[in-house]
């Protein structure tokens, strides 16, 4: 019998603790669970699941402009912010109740505290004092956003934290970041009627992606009344009269209502006895890990943002997955974070999977590029000018598709189909052989039979 009071013990009930901790328990190990805030952690609290809904609410006025070119008239209409936050917050607490039945199920023991290693097996309950001992730790504390100390007035900032519950929607926005966090929060301030500004130090948003969707995605940023400034940064944030005053490095000064930092996320690790328990981090504070999620002490692992790799959920719960097979299955399993579909919920929305055509230039000597860019059809009636992009890299050699990329409605949904055919391998001609399926928006995916340019050497041709 072991000498430990658990099998497994995880610190953090966030999306990788939780299905770490929930399949463990299942598999009949002893497993505890801690989380010091609500269980669901930043992805169902709040990051992704509160902020598609807000993407949502924020969607309703384009369609009531729309209904018009379709014979509807829309009556009056309004926005109430308070019932939008209500009811989101019902359906977050509803989803956190369903995390802990899950937990609950398969006989994990829940804790409501914050856990803090005492060394490489022993962990203390914060809210208790108490000390309890586990052959196996997991540390799953995700992160949390970058405040941005260096910035004067940083203090008067707020984070994608605080915006999920302003007490009430400001007239006027500044978002700093040109990220993921930043455009989809500037898209849903705009749509819900905030005059909204971006400000971003690089060339163009969200430099991971491809350059053509970057692109377009401004154009119809800018179209829709969003105000990028790019080359820019703040200097300094201090209180004036009506609101908040914003010194920047190129755009002189602005006044907004609220100034919101998403300038990237650092990891929980502070405080958490790391160092007594031997457990090496990296210079931003990041746990390292090796390719199983193992830390460099043999029976810690951690998982999630925490140790600074792909920072989705679907990853983190990849990894715990891998991490159940190695530690409880006897099969050592790395995650797999090749071709990962992604998508940002701006409007329009980005869908992706695979290389951009820029990084698949420098890996490959020739590629075909296949390119549509169309009026959907539902803008014909609306009068909506808006444009799909959608993207085939391919890679001229093997004949491999590498890459596809998507700008317009439903392009997550899209990507996520997509990421089955780029895992497959499937070439270019398995989508020519693909039927198309009319009228829809994808099946442009199927019917783009000539490359629209090739690029050798990453150049283009
Ligand atoms: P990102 O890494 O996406 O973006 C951070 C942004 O901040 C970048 O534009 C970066 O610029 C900029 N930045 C970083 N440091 C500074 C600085 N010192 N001064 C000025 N600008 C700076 O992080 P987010 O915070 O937006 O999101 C965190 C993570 O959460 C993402 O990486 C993503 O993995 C995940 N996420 C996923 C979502 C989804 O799946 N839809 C939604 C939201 C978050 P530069 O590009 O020049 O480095």
């Amino acid at each position: 019998m072991s000498s430990y009071d658990y099998d497994l013990f995880v610190i953090g009930g966030g999306s990788g603790g939780v299905r770490g901790a929930r399949v463990a328990a299942s598999l009949g190990k002893k497993v505890a669970i801690a989380e010091e805030y609500r269980y669901g952690g930043t992805c169902v609290i709040r990051g992704c699941v509160p902020k598609k809904l807000f993407v949502y609410a924020s969607q309703f006025h384009e369609h009531f402009e729309d209904a018009a070119g379709f014979g509807w008239t829309v009556g009056e209409s309004s926005f109430d912010w308070k019932k939008l936050v209500a009811a989101k917050d019902a359906e977050i607490a509803r989803l956190e109740g369903l995390y802990k039945k899950g937990l609950a199920g398969a006989n994990a023991e829940i804790l409501e505290t914050r856990a803090e290693l005492v060394d490489a097996h022993t962990v203390r309950l914060v809210k208790t004092g108490q000390t309890v001992t586990a052959k196996t730790i997991v540390i799953a504390t995700g992160g949390r956003p970058n405040p941005h100390a260096a910035l004067p007035g940083h203090e008067l900032c707020i984070s994608s934290n605080e915006a999920f519950h302003l007490e009430e929607l400001p007239k006027s926005i500044v978002i700093a970041g040109g990220g993921y966090i930043a455009v989809e929060f500037a898209n849903i301030f705009h749509g819900l009627g905030v005059e909204t500004t971006l400000i971003y130090r690089g060339a163009e948003i969200l430099s991971r992606f491809d350059e053509d969707l970057r692109r377009g995605l401004h154009e119809a940023m800018v179209a829709k009344g969003i105000r990028i400034l790019c080359h820019d940064m703040l200097q300094k944030v201090s209180k004036g009269e009506g609101g908040l005053v914003l010194e920047t490095l190129n755009s002189g000064t602005l006044q907004a209502g609220v100034v919101m930092l998403a300038l990237g996320r650092d990891p929980n690790t502070e405080g958490l006895g790391l160092e007594a328990a031997g457990v090496a981090i990296d210079e931003r504070g990041a746990i390292i890990v090796d390719d199983y999620s193992r830390t460099n002490v043999e029976n810690i692992y951690a998982l999630g943002d925490v140790t600074n790799r792909v920072q989705l959920t679907p990853v983190a719960i990849h990894e715990a997955m891998c991490f159940i097979e190695t530690e409880y299955k006897n099969n050592p399993t790395r995650p797999d974070y090749e071709l990962i579909p992604t998508a940002v919920f701006s409007q329009p929305e980005i869908g992706t999977v695979g290389l951009s055509e820029e990084e698949a230039g420098k890996r490959y000597g020739e590629l075909e590029v296949y390119r549509a860019q169309f009026r959907p059809l539902k803008a014909t009636l609306s009068g909506r000018a808006e444009r799909m992009i959608m993207k085939l890299i391919v890679d001229a050699g093997s004949r491999k598709v590498v890459g596809a990329h998507i700008l317009g409605h439903d392009a997550g949904e899209m990507a996520q189909l997509l990421g089955v055919t780029l895992k497959a391998g499937c070439t270019k001609d398995d989508f020519d052989q693909t039927m198309a399926l009319h009228p829809t928006a994808a099946e442009e995916l199927v019917t783009m039979y000539a490359p629209s340019y090739r690029v050798r050497d990453g150049q283009r041709v």
